[in-house]
């Protein structure tokens, strides 16, 4: 049987260039498998239904939730978002490390359920390269920009609550530094119980034999 994958967790402000270090993460090596989340909000020009989201309505989210495929669901500036669950679990099992592009709230949930998760947060490096990137993807109104950035002011709070806050000034840079720390997250103690409990016994025989 493999060895169960790690769950990591990426946030980061809308127009951190999250999306472009997963895309990056995956296209590199074969052990990850991103999560496709569901939303209420509209597709943007370019975006397709399973691929970048599950486009659903609201009613349909609002049956998921009910039903409880959803490994959390948080709402974000006026729409639903959430993990479908079926798809994380199948993908941990067969050895994947899986990674949700998550915002805060749902990171935080998603820790309170899986405590051997990996929470990583990506910022860009100053606020106004931030306002800058989001000006020029030029998918959003000057309106929904604000709040986006009043969200985001927010979510800076709750940085503190992560493992890891890595910048995102240049993207090979980023992308190996994630890279790095999905890999030291297979060696934690925690998830070498196992192994742990193996040497104990042979320490127990081998002090047996010397008597
Ligand atoms: P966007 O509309 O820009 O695609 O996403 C808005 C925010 O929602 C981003 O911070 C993104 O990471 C977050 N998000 C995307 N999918 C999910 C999800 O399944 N659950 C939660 N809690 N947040 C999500």
């Amino acid at each position: 049987m493999a060895e169960r994958g790690i769950l990591a967790v990426v946030s980061g402000f809308a127009g951190s260039g999250k999306g472009t270090i997963m895309q990056e993460l995956l296209s590199r090596y074969d052990n990850y498998a991103l999560s496709i989340s569901a939303t209420t909000r509209a597709p943007r020009a370019g975006e397709e239904h399973g691929r970048h989201y599950f486009f659903v309505s609201t009613e349909e989210f609002e049956r998921m939730i009910r039903e409880d495929a959803l490994l959390e669901h948080a709402r974000y500036v006026s729409n639903y978002y959430g993990t479908p669950k079926a798809y994380v679990e199948e993908k941990l099992s067969e050895g994947k490390d899986v990674i949700l592009e998550i915002e805060a709230q749902g990171a935080l949930l998603v820790r309170e359920k899986y405590p051997d998760a990996v929470l990583l947060f990506v910022m860009p490096p100053d606020v106004n390269e931030l306002y800058h990137r989001l000006k020029t993807r030029g998918t959003e109104t000057e309106e929904v920009i604000r709040k986006r950035m009043a969200r985001a002011a927010e979510e800076a709070e709750l940085i503190v609550k992560y493992d890891y806050l890595v910048i995102n000034d240049d993207l090979d840079e980023c992308v190996a530094r994630v890279r790095t720390i999905l890999q030291a997250s297979h060696e934690r103690t925690g998830r070498q119980a196992e192994r742990l409990n193996t040497i104990k016994e042979q320490f127990k025989l081998f002090l047996k034999e010397e008597k």
